[in-house]
C-alpha cells in the first residue's frame, strides 16, 4: 500500500493545497498531510488551529488525514511508513528548491521517493504567505482559501485590530516595561547616551513573541530594525571610506559585510550587555531566545534605529565607536565570518525558507562540553558541525553545508 506524505507549513491551508491533495488522494491509498513545526515568528495560526482548519476540509476524503512533525521530516515519513514525499510545484523557484530537497532526501533515505505535482491552473501564484499579506491589509481572501479559513482569518485580524485600538500609545507605563525597560534607560543614562523617546527605546526592546503575549504593547522591534539596518550601513560605510589607509571598493564591501553580519551584531550586543533588557515572550525565553544571535542582532539594529530617530547620528556614533571600531582592526576574528548568514542568504535566494538548527549531541565533561549541531532545511540535514559552544557548533554546521554547496 503506497502512503504519501504531503508536508508543509499550511499557515493557512489554501485552495491550491486542497486541489493538490484531492488529486493525490486519487493516486495513493493514503495521503497524510504533515504540518512541519518551525519556529517562524511570522506564523499566523498555531499548529493546532492549522490542524483543525485542515481537518474540517478533508472530512469527506476517507484516505486523507493530518499529522504534525516536530523534528526531522524524514523520520516522520519513516514513522508513518510512507514511501512518497509529495511536493507542489508552482514556478521555477519551487522547482529549484524541490530539486535540492529531493536530492537531500534521497541522500538521507533512498527508500523515500519525492514526487512533485504541478499546481493546478489558476493556483500557480497562490501561497500561504500571500494570503497572510492580503489579510493583513484587510483584503478579502475568500476566493483563495476554503470558507472556514476565510472566517478564521477575518476573526484573527478583527481581534488584532480591537486589541491595538484599545491600548494607549504611551506603552512605557505598563508594569512590564517599567520593570525591564527602565534598566535600559538607566544604561543609556550611565553611558551618557542622549535620548528622550522612551517609547522608541521600548519598541526597540520588544520582540514579536512579547507583543503576542502582551496585548497592551503596540509594536514589536521589526520596523526599527529596518531603520537601524540603514543607519548601521551608512555609519559603517563612512567609517571605512575615511580609513587612514584607503581601501578599494571590493575590500570595503567585504569588510563591511563582515562587520555588520548577524554574528557580529550579536557579538556587539553581548559586549554592551543589552541582552538582559530584551522583552521576550515566555516560550521564546524558555527556548533560549535571549542568547540567540538573530534576536540579539535584531535588537541591536532596532536600538540604533530608535536612537537615530530620537537624536540623530550622535548616540549611534557613540555606540558604534565603542563596539564596531575595534572590530575593524581585527577583521580576521572568526566571530566575524558568519557562515550562518552566508548560508541563509544562499538558501533564501532560491527558496524564501528559514534554516533551523538542532542539537544532535553533547559530549565531554560539563566544564569542557563539545556540542554537535545540525543545520536543517525543512527537516533535512544540510550539514553538521562541532564546537565548544552551541553557537560555534552552529557556525561549523553552516560552514560544512556552505562548503558542500559551493563544491
Ligand atoms: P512550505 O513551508 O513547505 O512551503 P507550504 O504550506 O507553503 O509549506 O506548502 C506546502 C507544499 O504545498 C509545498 O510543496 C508547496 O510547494 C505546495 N504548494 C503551496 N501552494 C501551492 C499551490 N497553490 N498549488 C500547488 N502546490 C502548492
Amino acid at each position: 500500500m503506497t502512503k504519501a506524505v504531503f508536508p508543509g507549513s499550511f499557515d493557512p491551508i489554501t485552495l491550491g493545497h486542497l486541489h493538490l491533495i484531492e488529486r493525490a488522494a486519487r493516486l495513493y491509498e493514503e495521503v497524510i498531510i504533515v504540518i512541519a513545526v518551525n519556529s517562524s515568528k511570522h506564523a499566523l495560526f498555531t499548529i493546532e488551529e492549522r490542524r483543525a482548519l485542515i481537518e474540517e476540509n478533508i472530512r469527506s476524503a476517507a484516505n486523507v488525514r493530518v499529522d504534525v512533525a516536530e523534528g526531522l521530516l524524514v523520520e516522520k515519513v519513516k514513522e508513518l511508513q510512507a514511501t512518497v514525499m509529495l511536493r507542489g510545484v508552482r514556478d521555477l523557484q519551487d522547482f529549484a528548491y524541490e530539486k535540492q530537497i529531493a536530492w537531500a532526501n534521497h541522500e538521507l533515505d533512498p527508500s523515500i521517493e519525492t514526487i512533485c505535482m504541478f499546481a493546478a491552473e489558476g493556483y500557480g501564484a497562490l501561497s500561504s504567505s500571500i494570503i497572510r499579506e492580503f489579510a493583513s491589509y484587510g483584503k478579502d481572501v475568500s476566493r483563495y482559501v476554503p470558507a472556514n479559513v476565510a472566517k478564521a482569518i477575518a476573526e484573527k485580524y478583527a481581534d488584532k485590530r480591537k486589541e491595538k485600538s484599545s491600548v494607549s500609545i504611551s506603552n512605557e507605563n505598563t508594569a512590564a516595561v517599567k520593570e525591564m525597560g527602565n534598566t535600559m534607560f538607566d544604561w543609556l543614562r550611565e553611558n551618557h547616551i542622549p535620548f528622550s523617546r522612551k517609547d522608541l527605546i521600548t519598541e526597540a526592546l520588544t520582540h514579536s513573541s512579547y507583543l503576542n503575549e502582551h496585548k497592551e504593547m503596540v509594536h514589536d522591534n521589526e520596523r526599527l530594525e529596518f531603520m537601524g539596518d540603514a543607519v548601521l550601513q551608512l555609519w559603517t560605510t563612512e567609517k571605512l571610506f575615511r580609513l587612514k589607509t584607503p581601501l578599494d571598493e571590493g575590500k570595503m564591501t567585504t569588510l563591511r559585510s563582515q562587520l555588520v553580519c548577524e554574528a557580529a551584531l550579536a557579538h556587539y550586543n553581548r559586549e554592551l550587555g543589552w541582552g538582559q533588557y530584551l522583552l521576550l515572550g515566555v516560550g521564546e525565553e524558555r527556548t533560549g531566545g535571549r542568547e540567540r544571535d538573530s534576536l540579539l542582532a535584531d535588537m541591536f539594529e532596532a536600538m540604533l534605529g530608535a536612537l537615530y530617530l530620537d537624536q540623530g547620528m550622535q548616540p549611534v556614533s557613540m555606540i558604534l565607536e565603542r563596539v564596531l571600531t575595534p572590530a575593524i582592526d581585527e577583521p580576521k576574528n572568526e566571530v566575524l565570518i558568519d557562515y550562518k548568514t552566508k548560508l541563509q542568504e544562499v538558501v533564501q535566494a532560491d527558496t524564501r525558507k528559514t534554516l533551523q538548527y538542532e542539537l544532535l549531541n553533547t559530549q565531554g565533561p560539563t566544564n569542557h562540553p563539545e556540542f554537535e549541531m545540525a543545520v536543517l532545511l525543512d527537516g533535512i540535514v544540510l550539514g553538521k558541525g562541532k564546537g565548544n559552544s552551541k553557537k560555534r557548533a552552529e557556525q561549523m554546521a553552516a560552514k560544512a553545508a556552505f562548503e558542500k554547496m559551493a563544491r
